[in-house]
Parts: structure tokens; C-alpha cells; sequence
């Protein structure tokens, strides 16, 4: 039993049944054995690896499309704000490429892991920090965020038989088991329909949502998620161990906990406050902002590594790799066009 599992059991028999949400909270932010506040998971070392691990030009093609909202802006200064930056490398990737287009934005992470944060200081110079997004001053900004959203609590019900009702984790002899709380009032929907709300992301999603409308800006969010057309019959919650999909109920604190999310809904947060937004493919973003070009450039430079860059751009932008799976939302304030790549479908 982890010793994250023994504090789980202790909280379960003292409370009764636990919310996904809490067991999330707990495996992945603990503050002695949380997930992301004891190790490193990203990378090819660690547990999986996110697209800003798998090549720089990732972060280098949203620091294209930063600049060309920068531009929008009528090159203001501005902050440029990442949530769960994970070790830097995309704020890096992205900061030269601004800088080249000769922005110099005041870059500030909101990062909730003592570990994490020492990752990001070494690769981007200049940074500051806060613990919750509350904290990020207001003002003109660009807010960035990828696999960020995935990885914050979120709640599960199912539609039973005879009501809504609440996905728990309870206790029996051997451990951690699924169960659910008893029937809600609301018998909306089908029978055996699923809903998963995070009412921390949609906090933080209003919030920025609403600082978009009092000062300009945007904000660019990159999940895996889905939208009306390829949306999952079931609970999306998956727990990720060494490269493979591993059992969430088991080794608490040692494996990645993630949900997909609902990009349909998050369009709709930044449509009720006014602000334009859309919702592309990874892999089609990526070719709009003229990865395939950048690909080529890097190969002419180095050829010696011309099959590792073929690969990564293969990885990134191939749809039964990370290229559909994958969606970016991007969202400008009220009066702003959105700039090309996200500007909105005909
Ligand atoms: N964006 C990075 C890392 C993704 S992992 C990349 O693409 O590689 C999720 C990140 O969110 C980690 O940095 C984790 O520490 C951070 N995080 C998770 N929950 C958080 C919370 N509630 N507040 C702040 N940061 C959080």
C-alpha cells in the first residue's frame, strides 16, 4: 500500500465515500506525496510525455501564434501567463520566437509544485511565479495552458437507473473500490449517460474568461478532449503509469490522473462573455502556424537529425498520434479578431 493509499483509507472510514474530485485532488496534488508535487513525471524518464517534451517546435508554433496576437493588440505590453508549465520548455520554446518578432512580454507561471517550479526557473530567466491564478496580476495578457485543464479535479455522475447520481470511492477488504452516492432529485437524460464537471476549471475558465472582457488578450488551451462530434459514451478519468494506461484505483499517488475534456463547453464560457473563440485540431493548428516549414528548416540545419524531426512532426500533428485527439481552443476579448490559425470556421 502506498502511503498515500493509507491516508486515503484513513479519510474514508473517518468521512464515508469519496468524490473523484478529492481522490484526484489528493494522488495528484498531496503536499508530501501528490503526484506532481514529488517527482518529474514528463519526458521520456518519466511516466509520459507531453508535446512540448517531444520537440521544440511545439512551443515555437505558439509563439507564432502569440506574436500574431500581439500584433492584434497593436504590440502592447502585455503578460504572458502559463498555467501548469510543467518544466518550461514551452514558454522557452515559445519566449524566442517573440522574441525575434520583438516582443519581450513579463512572464508569469502559476505552477502548485515546489518541484516543478525549480524546472521551470532553470530554462526561462526573468519568470515570476503565483500559486493560484488569483494571484497573476490583471492587465493585458496572453493565457496559455497545455495538458493543464486535463489534470485538475474533476467530479463524475452517472445517470442510474433511478436517478443521477454521484461516482465514489469507497472501501472493502482489498482496497479502493467504485461505488456510487445515493440518487439525486434530477432524473433528467438517458439512463446510463455520463456527465464530469471540474468546477475548479470552470472557475479558472471564467475567470480568464472575464479578464479577457476588462483588458485585452487571449488565451490559447491545448487538451486532449473532444467536442459534439466525437464525444465519449462513458466517464473519460484514466490513470497513466510508466507509458501505459494503469488502473486509477491503484498505486494512488504514483500514477497520472486525467480527463478529457469538454471543448463545446469551454467555447461556451468565453461565447457568454463576449469573447470570439474556436476550437481546431492540434494537428491542423500546427500546420496553419507553419510547423511543416520549421520541420524542414530544422532538418536543413542539422540533417544528422533529420529522421528524430520527421518523427516529432509526425507525433505532433498525425491524426492517430496527438494531431486530432489533441484540440486547441484559442479565445481573443471582445472587438479583437481572431488572428489566423483559430480564426473562425466559414
Ligand atoms: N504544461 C506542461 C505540464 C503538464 S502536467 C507540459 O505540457 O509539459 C500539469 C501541470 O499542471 C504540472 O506542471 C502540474 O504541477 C500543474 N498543476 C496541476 N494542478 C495544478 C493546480 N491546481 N494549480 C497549479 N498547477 C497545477
Amino acid at each position: 500500500m502506498t502511503p498515500l493509499e493509507a491516508l486515503i483509507r484513513q479519510e474514508i472510514l473517518a468521512n464515508g465515500p469519496m468524490t473523484v474530485a478529492r481522490y484526484m485532488e489528493l494522488c495528484l496534488m498531496h503536499p508530501e506525496h501528490g503526484y506532481y508535487v514529488i517527482r518529474d513525471p514528463l519526458g521520456a524518464a518519466g511516466d509520459f510525455i507531453t508535446a512540448p517534451e517531444v520537440s521544440q517546435m511545439f512551443g515555437e508554433m505558439i509563439g507564432v501564434w502569440v506574436s500574431l496576437v500581439w500584433e492584434r493588440m497593436g504590440k502592447a505590453d502585455f503578460n504572458l501567463v502559463e498555467l501548469g508549465p510543467g518544466r518550461g520548455t514551452l514558454m522557452a520554446d515559445a519566449l524566442r520566437v517573440l522574441g525575434k518578432a520583438g516582443a519581450s512580454p513579463e512572464v508569469w507561471f502559476v505552477e502548485a509544485s515546489p518541484s516543478l517550479r525549480a524546472e521551470q526557473a532553470k530554462r526561462v530567466r526573468g519568470a515570476k511565479w503565483a500559486a493560484r491564478f488569483e494571484d497573476v496580476p490583471a492587465g493585458p495578457a496572453i493565457y496559455l495552458a497545455n495538458e493543464f485543464f486535463d489534470a485538475l479535479p474533476t467530479r463524475q455522475f452517472l445517470r442510474a437507473e433511478d436517478a443521477w447520481r454521484e461516482r465514489v470511492i469507497g472501501l472493502d477488504k482489498d482496497g479502493l473500490i467504485w461505488g456510487l452516492s445515493p440518487p439525486t432529485d434530477d432524473r433528467s437524460g438517458e439512463v446510463g449517460a455520463w456527465r464530469e464537471v471540474s468546477p475548479l476549471a470552470d472557475d479558472l475558465v471564467g475567470q480568464i474568461a472575464k479578464r479577457l472582457t476588462v483588458a485585452p488578450g487571449a488565451g490559447l488551451f491545448i487538451d486532449y478532449g473532444y467536442t459534439t462530434d466525437d464525444r465519449p459514451d462513458g466517464p473519460t478519468l484514466q490513470a497513466v503509469r510508466k507509458h501505459a494506461y494503469s488502473d486509477p484505483l491503484q498505486h494512488p499517488g504514483q500514477s497520472d490522473l486525467t480527463w478529457l475534456l469538454d471543448f463545446d463547453a469551454l467555447s461556451g464560457v468565453f461565447a457568454s462573455k463576449g469573447c470570439s473563440s474556436r476550437v481546431a485540431e492540434q494537428g491542423w493548428f500546427l500546420a496553419q502556424m507553419g510547423i511543416g516549414n520549421r520541420a524542414e528548416a530544422l532538418a536543413k540545419e542539422a540533417p544528422d537529425r533529420s529522421e528524430l524531426i520527421a518523427d516529432a512532426l509526425e507525433r505532433l500533428t498525425a491524426p492517430d498520434q496527438m494531431g486530432t485527439l489533441f484540440k486547441v481552443l484559442g479565445a481573443v476579448s471582445p472587438g479583437l479578431a481572431l488572428p489566423p490559425g483559430l480564426e473562425p470556421a466559414e
